[in-house]
């Protein structure tokens, strides 16, 4: 272990360096409380030896001072020549661990060291699994917010945020654009080249719709089926058909055959545009009800187009 060793008296830090140098252990040494408080900050021991009776700022003080800092928890143990029940109390309350009286025994000395050192592992294996357990969590969090097939936002992702990113529109009077995006005749592409090739194209589909998400407020989500949802806070009319028509060319450009339509063609997407501003709140549902019905509209004027949303 890596030892401070906090005492005044020369003869004491010799005697009790002697002690500690045979088993291994690396010793520093502080003359002063002023002095421990500052080697504590820059060597970071993993265990302090602190004198009580010393000029200047006296062990407790040393003790608080270490126990009121950001570093983490180390071991303190007093050794002092006040042997009275009350002095020993006043060490703990002071932020010690444990407290021997002087002359120290080098027996009990070095058992106490190994007790407060497994005491320290102990600690920080603890922290070591808590600081896993916070990951594990966030690692699930993560995943009940995710799409299982796309990899992309889902649903749920998209029912926890809507309602507040329309509440800070309303509040900070700013447009919210929504796109409903429906991929065409996906039942008769599934029948033609089968389930699995079907799954891939509704992951290349969520890929592109993650790219025309340029700004980081904006976010793209399975709405569920072969149904996309892409949230653009801060968007206008304007904004959400260029994202719209920027999502058609991208669809396109990925050029997937579709053989289950006459003729054969390439598959395609129908997005329903709503975008929101006024003095008047909105519900989710009801923003999201305008986008599904301008996707009604966009898939009866011939699909493959966008249609916005005007009430
Ligand atoms: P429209 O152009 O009117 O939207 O026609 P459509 O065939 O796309 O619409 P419909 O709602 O009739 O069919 C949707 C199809 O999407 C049916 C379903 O099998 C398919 N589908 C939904 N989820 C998945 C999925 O996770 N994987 C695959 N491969 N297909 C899916
Ligand atoms: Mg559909
Ligand atoms: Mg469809």
């Amino acid at each position: 272990m890596k030892i401070l060793l906090v005492d005044d008296s020369k003869i004491e830090q010799m005697v009790i360096s002697s002690y500690l140098d045979p088993q291994k252990h690396h010793v520093i040494i502080a003359s002063s409380g002023e002095e421990g408080v500052e080697l504590f900050h820059a060597q970071q021991p993993d265990l302090i030896l602190l004198d009580v009776m010393m000029p200047g700022i006296d062990g407790y003080e040393v003790a608080k001072r270490i126990r009121q800092s950001n570093e983490p928890w180390v071991p303190i143990i007093f050794l002092s020549g006040k042997t009275s029940s009350e002095d020993l109390a006043e060490g703990i309350a002071a932020g010690g661990d444990d407290y021997l009286t002087k002359p120290v025994d080098p027996l009990v000395l070095s058992a106490k060291l190994q007790a407060m050192d497994r005491i320290a592992k102990m600690r920080a294996q603890l922290i070591e699994t808590t600081i896993q357990l916070e990951q594990a969590n966030q690692e699930l969090k993560q995943l009940t917010l995710s799409d299982g097939l796309t990899g992309i936002a889902n649903r749920r992702y998209l029912d926890q945020s809507l309602p507040a990113e329309l509440n800070r529109a309303f509040r900070e009077q700013l447009p919210i654009s929504v796109l409903l995006i429906d991929v065409d005749h996906f039942k008769k592409f599934n029948d033609h080249h089968g389930h699995l090739e079907g799954d891939d194209c509704l992951k290349k589909i969520a890929q592109q719709l993650k790219s025309a998400c340029r700004r980081g407020s904006d976010f793209a989500c399975r709405y569920g089926g072969e149904e996309f949802c892409v949230l653009l806070p801060n968007t206008d009319i304007t904004g959400a058909t260029a994202v719209a028509s920027n999502i058609l060319n991208s669809i396109a450009s990925l050029n997937i055959i579709h053989r289950g339509i006459e003729p054969v063609g390439h598959v395609t997407v129908s997005i329903g545009v709503h975008s929101h501003q006024s003095c008047e709140p909105i519900k989710a549902n009801d923003f999201l009800a305008g986008a599904d019905a301008a996707l009604y509209q966009a898939k009866h004027a011939g699909r493959a187009q966008y249609a916005i949303f005007k009430p």
